[in-house]
């Protein structure tokens, strides 16, 4: 008998969603979601999440702020924020257009979260706000501590004392470890990463120089995560930080709205219906991009366009969504490998809890290949001087994805955008790089200038 995949062979699926086709064979893809509710009638709270959800994980984040910039001196000029740049790319914007032969419309920007402190990706938002959050109901259910205390006593001996009975467990490619692991471990935490066959050496030397327990893996991720949830269950002692339905981690990233905002208008940069903001998010399993999509909609509602990135060999949320299967349906299923350089990224499974958010929130889901990450990555070396992992790269195809692949033009064109596009912006979400050893860093550039022709 052939095949099933919820009831339908991938012909019957092929036929029904033609885009399943280049996906199938690898091809890069621009996807746009026709189940998009954008009226200003839209309900965005119409969700398992609200807008106060936000703003209470903004208010955590203070709460810590003393605490973190006593445990990371590198945060104290942030106040313990951790938070990281805007910065504008006028040289990489010139570069695209010699090198892609594209001009694009609008101005052009980098938010920096592969220089954001503590964790060195985007994961310092999300991994490290559940780990505080934990440590807070801990202490807070103990009679430790209450919210109106400077949480910097948290940094001391009897806390940290406190915390070492507990313990914390997380299953990851890599970076959400390392964000669960520094932190964890920062706070006295006992932590367990579950690495899987893709995580890259250093990720687990550096976990382990901290004293993290490191389990590898010869599976993918979301073996990796399945086999560490059974381990933490049997553990009372133990909380696991759930990258595929963790509402703490999706909020954790979702205050980057707030930061965001305020960003944008030490900037004086609009946000209306004749400046529209895009913003290209790279999505692995979907929490990151999905909570700061979240957070975002929340804010500019209708004038603000989230496009999530995923490589072509694991386009795991758009099948999710294309389909309308959710996590019913993985890349494997369709004979996809689920093999890609870009790191955090190599998901087959998308979250099924942020497919559902994402169902009416998200503008659409282009795919890259690993090639052009490597020339990206090169391209805004040379142009800005600034060095990021290849995942990160992949935000960087958004704005020559919207306005050069036929679907990213109809999509301008089916939403009036044709006339504001000067007046646009564009952000690139740079997801990580900074903690990458420099000899990697170096090998990056290298690929990705031989790949240019250079
Ligand atoms: C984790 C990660 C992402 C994607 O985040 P998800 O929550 O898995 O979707 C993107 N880029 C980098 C560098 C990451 O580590």
């Amino acid at each position: 008998m052939e095949k099933k995949i919820s009831d339908k062979t991938i012909e019957q699926w092929i036929k029904e969603k033609p885009i399943i086709s280049d996906m199938i064979a690898y091809k890069p893809v621009f996807w746009v979601n026709d189940a998009l509710k954008d009226e200003e009638a839209a309900t965005y709270d119409n969700l398992e999440l609200t807008w106060t959800d936000v703003l209470e994980a903004e208010e955590r984040w203070i709460r810590f702020a003393p605490l973190i910039s006593k445990l990371f001196p590198e945060t104290e000029k942030q106040n313990g924020i951790i938070e990281s740049a805007l910065v504008e790319l006028p040289d990489m914007k010139a570069a695209i257009s010699n090198i892609y032969k594209i001009a694009v419309e609008g101005r052009m920007f980098l938010k920096c979260d592969n220089a954001l402190p503590v964790a060195g990706s985007i994961k310092a938002r999300g991994g490290i706000y559940e780990v505080l959050k934990h440590a807070e109901h801990l202490a807070v259910s103990h009679n430790m501590l209450n919210k109106d205390q400077d949480y910097s006593q948290l940094a001391g001996a009897e806390f940290r004392q406190f915390l070492s009975r507990y313990s914390l467990a997380v299953g990851s490619t890599g970076n959400l470890g390392l964000s669960i692991g520094i932190m964890g471990a920062a706070l006295g935490f006992k932590v367990t990463v579950h690495m899987s066959a893709d995580a890259k050496q250093w990720k687990k030397d550096l976990l382990r120089s901290k004293g993290v327990t490191v389990i590898e893996y010869e599976s993918d991720y979301s073996k990796a995560v399945e086999e560490g949830r059974k381990l933490a269950l049997q553990d009372a002692m133990c909380h696991f930080v759930d990258d595929e339905h963790s509402k703490d981690l999706f909020l954790g990233y979702s205050a980057a709205a707030i930061r965001l905002k305020r960003q944008l208008e030490e900037k004086n940069i609009k946000v209306d219906k004749q400046n529209p903001l895009f913003v290209y998010l790279p999505c692995g399993v979907g929490g990151a991009p999905g909570g700061i999509c979240f957070g975002l909609k929340q804010l500019f509602k209708e004038n603000v366009h989230c496009f999530f990135v995923e490589p072509t060999h694991s386009p795991c949320m758009l099948l999710g969504l294309a389909t309308g299967e959710n996590d019913h349906v993985s890349v494997q299923d369709f004979g996809i490998d689920n093999i890609t350089e870009g790191d955090g990224l190599a998901v087959g499974r998308a979250s099924g809890f942020v497919g559902k958010v994402m169902e009416n929130l998200l503008s659409g889901i282009y795919t890259i290949e690993d090639d052009e990450l490597y020339k990206l990555l090169a391209m805004l070396k040379d142009s800005e001087n600034i060095e990021i992992e290849p995942s990160a790269a992949a935000s960087l195809m958004g704005p020559m994805a919207l306005m050069a692949v036929e679907n990213g033009v109809d999509y301008i064109r089916n939403n009036m955008l044709e006339q504001c596009m000067n007046d646009a912006t564009h952000i690139a979400w740079s997801t990580g790089g900074s903690f990458v050893p420099v000899d990697m860093k170096r090998d990056f550039y290298i690929k990705g200038k031989r790949l240019l022709g250079e």
